[in-house]
């Protein structure tokens, strides 16, 4: 089969590989229609991941059909449509029974990072019965491609850790994928204001389309000072950083109110200065995570009944074959205005 192969930091190739097999008997292959890339796969592909090993199929998105499972799989069958969930989790292990599916200890977010993922015809998902989704009749697969992570992602660990109640102020520092999905969920909170803060003007546009109260443009260095100005000089009861470097982090903490929280969705590859001089006396929370993907469910349903539109975010769409050339393409996301794009292998 074809699979789109990390080769070591700034290398990459569609390449033949062999079909997975089933390893075990809690495993499935999954036959990939839809798959997608994410900001993380931009980072191994930089060499900021250094557990991901040459020779890795990447890609932790996508849906498909159930090519064949094992003897120990009960949910699903083959032929079954399913959503494929960004984490592994065995639904067994202590940290699984807490919900924590994020460090299963058989799992966590392992595809296209520990073992092979889904930027190719075929993939082997390990612990199918918890790992998988079945797609309800009639919901649009496009869409539940951005179920896989950006948006469990977003609402998790931006909207639900950041305690969104109706009438707050938010902002989210970062219109990327992850940020949008944060600004779409936020709402199911009906926040007072939504500020998003990006350098992209495009991004920001799209961002009052997706229900931005207030946008931003950070690139003169004067994002504080304007969303201090847009508070009346009170700042926010939510800061979500969703970029993952030390000057939006930064943001975050000067823009917070007293007894606000600061949620961090951003992957950080640098230590940031944190200041808890300030920072002591102002009843803050501070809140980091890896998504658990236990709100994929109650997002289905909210795709299901077209509450939740995340196709809203799908830009570009390519055939698997030109998989190099959607990486371009979404390596360039300013450039070509790009948010999500879909790869498909139908
Ligand atoms: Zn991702
Ligand atoms: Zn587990």
């Amino acid at each position: 089969m074809k699979a789109l192969t990390y080769l070591g930091p700034g290398k990459k190739e569609l390449m033949e590989k062999p079909k997975p097999k089933i390893e075990k008997e809690t495993d499935a292959i999954v036959k990939i229609t839809k798959t997608t890339i994410c900001g993380t796969d931009l980072h191994i592909l930089s060499g900021d991941v250094p557990t991901v090993k040459e020779g890795r199929i990447l890609g932790h998105e996508g849906v498909g059909v159930i090519e064949e499972v094992g003897s120990g799989v009960k949910n699903f069958k083959k032929g079954d449509r399913v959503l494929i969930s960004c984490i592994t989790s065995c639904g067994k292990c202590e940290n699984c029974k807490k919900g924590l599916y994020a460090h299963c200890e058989d799992g966590g977010w392992i595809l296209g990072h520990l073992i092979d993922g889904t930027q190719a015809e075929y993939v082997r998902i390990p612990h199918a019965d918890n790992s998988l989704y079945p797609i309800p009749e009639g919901v649009d697969e496009e869409a539940l491609v951005m179920l896989s992570d950006i948006f469990p992602t977003g609402f998790e660990i931006g909207v639900l850790n950041g305690k969104v109640q109706p009438g707050q102020t938010v902002a989210i520092i970062g219109a990327g994928p992850v940020g949008m999905a944060a600004l779409l969920t936020a709402q199911f909170y009906s926040p007072a204001e939504i500020i998003m803060v990006d350098l992209d003007d495009n991004r920001l546009e799209v961002a009052k389309k997706f229900g931005a109260t207030q946008v931003v443009n950070s690139s003169d260095g004067k994002a504080i000072e304007k969303i201090m100005e847009l508070t009346d000089g009170k700042g926010v009861d939510v800061a979500m950083e969703a970029v993952g470097i030390p000057a939006t982090f930064d943001i975050c903490q000067e823009i917070v109110k007293p007894g606000g929280y600061i949620a961090n969705i951003g992957v950080h590859g640098k230590s940031v200065e944190f200041h808890i001089e300030k920072l002591w006396i102002r009843n803050i929370t501070l809140t980091t995570g890896l998504v658990n993907t236990t709100s994929t469910p109650m997002l289905l349903k909210t795709v299901q009944s077209k509450k939740l539109k995340p196709e809203q975010l799908i830009t570009h769409r390519f055939a698997f074959a030109d998989i190099m050339k959607a990486y371009e393409v979404f390596g360039n996301a300013a450039k070509e205005k790009a948010l999500k794009v879909i790869i498909s292998n139908d």
